[in-house]
């Protein structure tokens, strides 16, 4: 393979000169700062946050870099992982020409970004038991396209993908291969950030919102080589991490031990929650899950659904989706969540089949 990520890029975002900020020209710590227009006198609220944050974020990516076995320099946070899927689309993809892959069911956001930034979409169906079509999506591969994203573990369905499926891409794929390891942390599998150095086209996502249960802050990370993730770093709102974030989430990193232990817990109750949902005999199918969430089909879906929403139980709706027809894809809760669930589901099969 002949991989060139300057070729690669869309000429006018090479040629642009990043947007200087204070903080870039100025990174002291020591002085009188009146140099962003920021308020002297310290913040409305009883913590400051008067100070513009790090652009780059590098005290926050010295300890990610040591739980991830990955250099700083190699290292890209975004609000959200969608910031990244974002930033690549308009680095790579130049809208009404090229294209990406995608290999549904998989996560919706990379569907809404590329119809954002009017990149079109080429779908490759994943097998009936959720894993690459291989040489189906080499057929789709023209000149024009950019990236293929594989989601390990896949967001519906909860398995992982073949390792050696995702190895033959990275071989033989002369754009860019974006691995979306969202659930990671349930798997048991090593990352693919330990292949990094043999692929430059490689592409790793991985965010803090699902077993560190930081959701609600906002922070995605990316990991490539360096000169993949300096584009994404020139490209990107330049204070797009805000402080509360990189302070929340640098104190959250030194509790490693906390969020393994939820994990095992979440795992656990997978487990459980496997188990008693394939006791029901309605259930057809629970399938596998190397994530926090399992795909479940049973007959009337749809109906169960809106079932479980009249007894305050949100699960989300799958059965539109290719492969998924008649599933409901659930997140695994606490021990009470789960047997809330699993009684209500019982209610709701009595009453259909009476
Ligand atoms: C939840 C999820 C994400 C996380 O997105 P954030 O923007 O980081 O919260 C990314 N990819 C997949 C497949 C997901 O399911």
């Amino acid at each position: 393979m002949s991989f060139d990520l300057n070729s690669l890029l869309r000429p006018h975002i090479a040629k642009i000169q990043p947007y200087t900020s204070a903080r870039d020209e100025y990174s002291g710590k020591e002085g009188i700062f009146l140099d962003a227009n920021e308020n002297p006198y310290g913040s409305i609220t009883d913590e400051d946050f008067n100070r513009y944050p790090d652009p780059y974020q590098l005290a926050l990516k010295t300890e990610i870099s040591k739980i991830k076995q990955v250099d700083p320099s190699q290292i890209f946070l975004g609000n959200g992982s969608d910031e990244a899927i974002d930033l690549l689309f308009r680095a790579f993809c130049r809208p009404g020409k090229d294209n990406v892959i995608l290999l549904p069911p998989t996560y919706g956001m990379y569907e809404v970004s590329a119809a954002i930034n009017d990149v079109e979409t080429k779908k490759v169906s994943l097998s009936i038991d959720f894993q690459l079509q291989v040489d189906l999506i080499f057929e789709k591969v023209d000149a024009n396209t950019k990236i293929i994203f594989i989601c390990s573990p896949n967001n519906p369905s909860g398995n992982k993908v073949n390792r050696q499926n995702i190895l033959y891409i990275l071989q033989k794929f002369e754009g860019i291969v974006v691995v979306d390891e969202a659930y990671i942390d349930f798997n048991d599998e090593p990352s693919f950030t330990t292949h990094l150095s043999e692929f430059p086209n490689l592409l790793v996502m991985q965010t803090f919102s699902k077993a560190w249960g930081l959701a609600s802050l906002r922070l995605g990370m990316a990991f490539a080589s360096r000169e993949l993730i300096q584009i994404l770093n020139k490209i990107k709102p330049p204070y797009n991490i805000s402080g509360l974030t990189q302070d929340t989430v640098l104190e959250s990193i030194q509790n490693v031990g906390k969020v393994n232990r939820m994990i095992a817990e979440i795992l656990e109750e997978r487990a459980y929650l496997e188990k008693e949902l394939s006791n029901l005999t309605f259930i057809q199918k629970v399938f596998p899950s190397q994530a926090n969430f399992l795909l479940v089909k049973m007959p009337k879906a749809n109906e169960v659904y809106q079932a479980l929403i009249d007894s305050k139980i949100i699960v989300r709706n799958r059965s539109k989706v290719v492969l998924c027809e008649d599933c409901l894809r659930i997140t695994v809760g606490t021990r009470y969540e789960n047997e809330t669930l699993i009684s209500a589901l019982k209610n709701v099969f009595s009453e259909i089949e009476n």
